[in-house]
């Protein structure tokens, strides 16, 4: 038995902090000097090597990460950021993986898998935890009669993940609930919080992915959450789902809005292959009325109906969906192992080796071809280029 004393004990388990390999300073402590030691000071954050992504992503596709480490906690996010700046190793944030496309290659640094857990209510007020499923706080707060976020049930992916790309569907945006956002700042080494002024929301955007992408861990969100009015049922599909039946509750407008997501396969569901995708893979475009007024002249001399939408002060959002429909891909085409899916135009799918079957078959470069194949031909037709929407990492 070798005896250290504290001083000894710390300047060890310090230089070993993070560690590939090292789940804590007494375990690195042992490796290092071979024999057993009694050390009191221990850490949490655990770096792996070499781990592979795909199991990360709802994509089930991606290479693997060169160091790899889940931070269930502000002190880890801290560290890994830490442990990644001494190294001059690139960082990249994971949530649920369910809107990323990883290269085939992988990542060449450390992921930083987000998995900080904890719910605090306060009145309407919830305070999330960065790592918690978005999708099991929409339950809980349905169940308890909060209005808000009733819409954005079954969309996958973590609480963190909310704020980044502004999720939205079916006529409720997140932003709208949004209070506050707690941030770890990568470049300054600190912790901060934002308003949701500050976050600069907009259709699918906000400055952590636009003007500060990469730059800012979420770690926690305040959504201030409605306690009554009726469910928001401004959506199409969500207004004719409930038509001539009795006004639901918050319960059972999110179960109509998973009923309805399921039908389009984007819903999660274990073995569903429509599934294995990253949602929506383009976002609807905004163009100017003039462009719009020249899709919607397409539209009627070829006698489709087209609804398009508001956007930002003179833009207009046109369905993506119907833009590459009318440039002749249909639901099902695929090329290869990567496909369009059978239920949804605007969701890219892997198509795997059979159902169930973790390993995919599609590669990233395979999914990115077909998306140019679709976006090229949406360009050549209507002089409007597709934006994608999954994060590319890796690449
Ligand atoms: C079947 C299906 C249906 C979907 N439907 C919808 C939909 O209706 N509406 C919609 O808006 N989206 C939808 N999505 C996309 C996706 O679910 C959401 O964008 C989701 O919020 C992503 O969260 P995530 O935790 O999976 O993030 P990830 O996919 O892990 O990451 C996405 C981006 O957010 C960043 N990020 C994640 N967590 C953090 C954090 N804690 N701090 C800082 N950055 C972070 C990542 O770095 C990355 O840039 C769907 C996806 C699927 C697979």
């Amino acid at each position: 038995m070798v005896v250290l004393n504290i001083a000894d004990l710390l300047q060890l388990a310090s230089s070993l902090r993070g560690e590939p390999g090292a789940r804590s300073g007494a375990i690195a402590a042992r490796k290092r000097r071979g024999e057993f030691v009694t050390i009191l000071y221990s850490l949490s954050l655990e770096i792996r090597e070499n781990i592979s992504l795909a199991p990360f992503t709802t994509f089930k596709i991606g290479g693997p990460a060169r160091w790899f480490a889940a931070a269930a906690g502000e002190d880890d996010v801290a560290e890994a950021c830490k442990w990644a700046r001494q190294r001059d190793v690139p960082l990249f944030v994971l949530g649920g993986g369910s809107n990323v496309l990883v290269a085939d290659g992988g990542f060449p640094g450390l992921v930083l898998h987000i998995a900080a857990k904890g719910v605090e209510q306060d009145g309407n007020l919830f305070r999330v935890g960065a790592g918690e499923s978005w999708d099991d706080l929409v339950q809980r707060a349905v169940e308890n009669g909060f209005a808000g976020i009733e819409c954005l049930a079954g969309i996958p992916g973590t609480a963190g993940g909310t704020p980044v790309q502004n999720v939205g569907a079916y006529g409720q945006e997140v932003s709208s609930v949004i209070e506050r956002v707690r941030l770890f700042d990568i470049a300054a080494l600190s912790f901060l919080e934002m308003s949701a002024a500050d976050c600069q929301f907009s259709y699918r955007r906000s400055r952590f992915n636009s003007a500060d992408r990469g730059r800012f861990i979420v770690t926690r969100i305040d959504y201030r959450l409605r306690p009554k009015g009726a469910p928001q049922l401004s959506y199409a599909d969500l207004k004719s789902y409930f038509e001539g039946r009795p006004a639901p509750s918050f319960r059972e407008a999110a179960d109509a809005v998973r009923r309805i997501r399921r039908g389009k396969g984007m819903l999660l569901v274990p073995g569903d292959p429509d599934c294995r995708s990253a949602g929506s893979f383009f976002k609807n475009p905004s163009v100017t009325h003039q462009v719009a007024d020249r899709i919607r002249a397409f539209a009627a001399g070829t006698g489709t109906s087209l609804r398009v939408y508001p956007g930002e002060v003179g833009y207009v959002k046109v369905p993506a969906a119907w833009l590459i429909e009318q440039s002749g891909f249909a639901k099902g085409y695929s090329q290869g192992a990567a496909g369009i899916s059978s239920r949804h135009t605007l969701a890219l799918i892997n198509i795997g080796y059979g159902v169930g079957d973790a390993r995919g078959g599609a590669t990233a470069a395979e999914i990115l071809a077909l998306a140019s194949e679709i976006a090229d031909a949406v360009e050549a037709k209507f002089g409007v280029r597709l934006e994608m929407e999954p994060e590319k990492v890796g690449f």
